[in-house]
């Protein structure tokens, strides 16, 4: 059964006249990693703030282990430090005159612990990030990824309920960005902590999230695992914005007493995607690994405009009608610039705006 960490219901957060969260509902089950994605200035980092205790929201509730934390109706703010969240920044904000042992230990020591629990705990939290012996380095003698584990330590020494961190692992290169992403995913197993984890990077979220949370203009637009929002995109705004995808804007027409969908002006397929009537007009999202390409008669006739080699795969881009679909084949099909090609169609889904 799943247990609900954090609650909100109804949160508004405005500046001045801009909305950066416009009545957001949204439940964060205990022990999951949740991403946050949309695009930027979409309200992430204002979620988090809100979270947090950072930002004062104008309306709404949040709950975190079924306590209030903010409620307008019950006149309930919480501060930071009685929330019991702990948060990593984009900007590690480690103190730099503070070896790594001192600025694992600072949250304790504001609070007047004694030295040997301090000494206990900032062991067994550099441990858990594994920098165990780094105790009197300082954070210029550390790599980018070093010192974003010692923010990451800092932030779990005081055991927090729910782990908050808004884009940790920006500043570091793309080979570090992923043995990061691991020992993130690692340390929220290990210590099943909750963690809200806001990134730009879709690719990121698909990875190490057991759900994403996609918002756009401080709405939340579909929440699911990332199989879910990839598969059964909600929306156009969904389907484009996790992983590549075509968007054809089409209806359904009707050819000998069947159903079909018009994806360009000479190319019809059977409509088993949709439930819309004959003459309604259906958004459809068909992504680039569903597409492939042939020779042999197929679906429809295009030319190859664009070609990409990604080692991997090749991805395509075929102009149809006057219209460019993006395909993504194995690397073992490789076709020429200005070849002509025929599509065959595996997969479509009708999504709705
Ligand atoms: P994201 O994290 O998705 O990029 P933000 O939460 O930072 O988005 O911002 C959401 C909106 O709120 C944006 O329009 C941004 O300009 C505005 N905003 C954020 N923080 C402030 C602030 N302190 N003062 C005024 N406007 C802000």
């Amino acid at each position: 059964m799943k247990i609900i960490q954090a609650q909100i219901r109804g949160l508004v957060k405005k500046y001045g006249k801009v909305v950066a969260i416009n009545g957001l509902d949204l439940d964060i089950n205990k022990g999951e990693m949740l991403s946050i994605v949309g695009p930027s200035g979409c309200g992430k980092s204002t979620l988090l703030s809100c979270i947090a205790g950072l930002e004062k929201p104008n309306d709404g509730e949040i709950a975190i282990d079924d306590e209030l934390v903010f409620s307008t109706d019950r006149n309930c703010f919480k501060s930071p430090d009685k929330r019991q969240i702990g948060f990593v920044f984009q900007n590690y904000a480690l103190w730099p005159h503070k070896s790594v042992f001192e600025n694992v230990a600072y949250p304790l020591r504001i609070r007047k612990k004694c030295k040997y629990l301090i000494k206990n705990e900032v062991e067994r939290a550099l441990s858990i990030v594994r920098l165990l012996g780094k105790e009197r380095q300082y954070p210029y003698e550390l790599s980018g990824g070093q010192q974003q584990r010692v923010a990451l330590a800092r932030a779990l020494i005081m055991k927090p309920k729910l782990l908050l961190l808004d884009e940790p692992l920006s500043n570091l290169d793309a080979k570090l960005r992923e043995d990061m992403q691991y020992e993130i995913k690692r340390i929220q197993k290990d210590m099943e902590i909750t963690i809200i984890h806001v990134t730009h990077d879709q690719y990121e979220a698909m990875g190490i999230s057991d759900r994403i949370a996609v918002m756009n203009r401080g709405k939340l637009i579909q929440v699911g695992t990332p199989k879910e929002l990839y598969e059964h995109p909600k929306t156009e705004f969904v389907a484009k914005f996790i992983g590549k995808t075509n968007i054809i804007h089409s209806h359904v027409t009707e050819e000998n007493g069947c159903s079909k969908l018009a994806l360009f002006e000479h190319v019809f397929i059977e409509d088993r995607y949709t439930t819309a009537n004959i003459g309604e007009k259906v958004i459809l999202s068909i992504r680039p690994e569903d597409i492939s390409l042939r020779k042999e008669k197929g679906m429809g006739k295009g030319k190859i405009r664009r070609m990409f080699y990604r080692g991997n795969v090749i991805e395509y881009t075929i102009c149809i009608e006057n219209k460019e679909l993006k395909v993504q084949t194995s690397p073992k099909e490789e076709y020429k610039i200005g070849e002509e090609v025929w599509i065959h169609i595996h997969q479509i889904k009708g999504v709705k705006n």
